[in-house]
């Protein structure tokens, strides 16, 4: 019988857009005041070079495109600690809203702390949860797809992990650390989300797919 439901946090349960075009919002603000730049036109431009060249280095290439000799920690360092109003899917809020008094619920989520935890406190979700793990405050062994972070949440629920089920969008890393924890899966394909299209092979993949979180809610009866 499930006991625990854990989640990972961008793009399964809010839109990670979001959060990356807020900071973006923040960046091309300053930069555009400081070199007197249109901010349509820049905000426009950051965006077309993520879309081209996904992440990385995203502001060394807005830099030169723009000719600006600008400290790119110090645009990075206004990306990670802008605060855009986030709000999470309304299916993903009802589910936990759904789930809390009959589960215990956990969060797992990589990244660095101090931007995973911003991001948590911009979504005002940390009532939901009764364990959180940023993998990143653990250090670097337990960062997904490792399974520690898996085990260490069932060590301190004292469960066994059929117990457990953790519900996650990325393939990559996702779900190989929880099966090898013997965690059930289930994988969230949204409408949109980075992964949407990827699919690999058995070992990587969940379980149990949905499109949405309120199937959630069948497969946690099905199992039960
Ligand atoms: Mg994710």
């Amino acid at each position: 019988m499930i006991k625990l439901v854990i989640f990972d946090l961008d793009d399964t349960l809010y839109n990670e857009k979001d959060f990356v075009f807020g900071g973006f919002f923040e960046v091309c603000k300053y930069l555009s005041e400081k070199y007197s730049i249109s901010f349509d036109e820049i905000f426009k431009e950051t965006k077309k070079i993520l879309f081209e060249n996904g992440r990385g280095k995203i502001f060394d290439v807005l830099c030169q495109s723009y000719n600006i000799k600008e400290d790119i920690d110090t645009l990075v360092s206004i990306y990670r600690n802008a605060s855009p109003k986030l709000i999470l899917y309304k299916d993903s809020e009802l589910v936990l809203n759904a789930l809390k008094d009959k589960y215990k619920l956990g969060l797992i989520t990589d990244g660095m702390a101090s931007v995973q935890w911003n991001k948590i406190k911009l979504l005002g979700i940390e009532n939901y949860f009764d364990k959180i793990i940023v993998t990143d405050d653990y250090g670097r062994a337990f960062y997904k797809p490792s399974e520690s972070s898996f085990l260490h949440m069932l060590k301190s629920f004292k469960l066994n992990s059929k117990e457990a089920v953790y519900v996650g969008d990325n393939p990559n890393k996702d779900f190989i650390g929880a099966r090898k924890a013997g965690l059930y899966t289930v994988r969230i394909i949204r409408e949109v989300g980075e992964h949407k299209d990827v699919r690999l092979s058995s070992e990587y993949e969940a379980d149990f797919l949905i499109s949405n979180m309120e199937e959630l809610l069948a497969f946690l009866k099905g199992v039960l």
